[in-house]
């Protein structure tokens, strides 16, 4: 086994070839995964010239003295705002097994900050569904909303 899910404090999501993800390329929507033949800059973070975020084929750029890069990055320009998460890495995260222990921890932090009764990560997932259920594509324009 290699790299197939780690943690980017940076934008602080889940990376790795194991998590599905939307481009976040403005506006794209292709699926791709978070593994490293779609990050920008070329290794988990971004390395030295990246952003560390993931880009379809279409949306990451090769350099003769760069590695590939998204086009914010190759014109030196701030980065994208990420894409969301899609709901069926969000829906793994909250149902399988090798996840119960984030779960134990994100409930902990949950009850500490919203009290007993609060259960807003399932709120975060109806929504997530909801959005995944309206369509393709739609994702890039309301994550940058709730950016
Ligand atoms: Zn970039
Ligand atoms: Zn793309």
């Amino acid at each position: 086994m290699g790299w197939s899910i780690g943690y980017d404090s940076t934008w602080q999501r889940d990376i790795g070839y194991g998590v599905p993800a939307t481009c976040d390329h403005h506006g794209c929507g292709a699926r791709i995964d978070r593994g490293l033949s779609f990050v920008c800059g070329g290794e988990p973070y971004g390395g030295e010239h990246g952003c560390g975020l993931y880009f379809c084929d279409k949306h990451l750029f090769m350099h003769a003295r760069r590695p590939q890069l998204c086009e914010r990055c190759s014109n030196r320009k701030k980065p994208f705002t990420p894409t969301p998460d899609v709901y069926t890495w969000v829906h793994h995260k909250h149902t399988h097994p090798s996840w119960q222990e984030w779960r134990d921890e994100q409930e902990k932090v949950e009850r500490a900050l919203m009290g007993e009764d609060a259960e807003p990560m399932d709120e975060l997932v109806e929504a997530q569904r909801a959005e995944a259920e309206a369509g393709e594509g739609v994702g890039t324009k309301k994550g940058e909303a709730i950016a």
